[in-house]
């Protein structure tokens, strides 16, 4: 049977997430719009996609409307790790709040499927563990972390609103940490420092003792989970947990980097951020039984295709 060829719109599509999806997308034939403000995302993410006939690329904000007629739309759109969205905390807020609005219309009007990337983050600093998505989370809603957890928090009202009042076809993940390939080097997230500060034989900075956790997952997994949920019937809503139930601390993070990369670094301990979560680990049975999905790559696999991949620009 011939591939059915959809206009799919993926925001964020210049980031890290976003880039591989849009690569997914494209391979699988779709029609593919990515839109970005280049935030935090690069150009060079998707450059290899330019040529495509199957793509094409404009630069936008989407906290202002966006007019185009497409079939399915992902909302990657958001500043991702804690030193960029905490740059411009209003902005983010704006970003998942207005960025949320305004695709909705978009897919109401279009009568558009529409996938949310939101967060683990929705969860805060838990209380329960491993989370499952019955869990309404535990967040500072005044703290330096508010304008990230509260605005997807939000999000998801928006989009749960949206499919109550305007019957929207929407597919919420909460995704839980994802690193791998095309991460910026400086985007402040552990997984990329810590490979960073080891290939160059800086000090690897564990901020506070090392002893939280959380639970990896790589790109790739990821991506597969996304097109997943989006080909479930409507009934299918989520929140649903997407991420690698492995659980380790920094520590352990800190120290099998160490090993993958044979760096001389000395490990540095820094001042943990405020309202960092002690804990975080996703029960993903909600996914394993709608989408029949787990991850199969993992931790040492994963670290080591990554850090090939920093090895070829540092
Ligand atoms: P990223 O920072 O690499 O990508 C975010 C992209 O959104 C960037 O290209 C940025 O330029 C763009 N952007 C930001 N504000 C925008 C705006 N107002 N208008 C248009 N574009 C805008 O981060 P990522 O890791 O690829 O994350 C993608 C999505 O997944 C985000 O929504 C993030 O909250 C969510 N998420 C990621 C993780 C993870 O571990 N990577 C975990 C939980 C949730
Ligand atoms: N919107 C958009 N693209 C569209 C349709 C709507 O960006 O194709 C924006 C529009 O700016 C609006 C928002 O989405 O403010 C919410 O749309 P909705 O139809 O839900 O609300 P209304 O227009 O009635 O306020
Ligand atoms: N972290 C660290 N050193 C770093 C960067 C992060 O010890 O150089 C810690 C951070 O305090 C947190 C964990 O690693 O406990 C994950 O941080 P990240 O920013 O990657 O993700 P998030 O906190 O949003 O899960």
């Amino acid at each position: 049977m011939d591939h059915i060829r959809k206009r799919v719109l993926v925001t964020g599509g210049a980031g890290f997430l976003g880039s591989h999806l849009c690569q997914a997308l494209v391979d699988a034939g779709d029609d593919v719009l990515c839109v970005d403000n280049y935030f935090t995302g690069q150009k060079k993410n998707i450059e290899s996609l330019l040529g495509r006939p199957n793509f094409e690329l404009l630069r936008h904000d989407i906290t202002f409307p966006l007019y185009v007629e497409v079939d399915e739309i992902y909302n990657l759109a958001c500043p991702a790790s804690p030193i960029h969205y905490q740059f411009d905390p209003v902005q983010t807020t704006k970003t998942s709040v207005h960025g949320a609005i305004n695709v909705l219309g978009l897919a109401k009007r279009t009568k558009a499927k529409i996938f949310q990337a939101s967060t683990s983050e929705v969860y805060g600093d838990p209380k329960i563990h491993p989370q499952t998505e019955a869990y309404w989370g535990h967040v500072n809603p005044i703290g330096f972390r508010a304008c990230y957890d509260e605005g997807k928090r939000c999000a998801e009202t928006l989009f749960f609103d949206y499919h109550r009042q305007h019957r929207l076809t929407i597919k919420v993940a909460r995704i839980f940490n994802t690193y791998g390939p095309r991460m910026h080097p400086n985007d402040g997230r552990v997984v990329s420092n810590f490979i960073v500060q080891a290939l160059k034989g800086e000090p690897i900075t564990i901020y506070g003792d090392g002893t939280q956790t959380r639970s990896f997952c790589f790109v790739d997994d990821m991506i597969d989970a996304f097109m997943a949920f989006m080909a479930t019937a409507k009934a299918v809503t989520g929140p649903m947990n997407l991420g690698n139930p492995s659980e380790f601390s920094i520590l352990e993070l800190a120290e099998k980097i160490l090993a993958l990369t044979r760096s001389r670094s000395k490990i540095i301990h820094e001042a943990l951020p405020k309202d960092d979560p002690v804990q975080r680990k996703p029960d993903i049975s909600l996914a394993q039984r709608e989408i029949d999905w787990q991850p199969t790559v993992g931790l040492e696999e994963g670290l080591e295709r990554t850090i090939f991949y920093f090895k070829g620009f540092l």
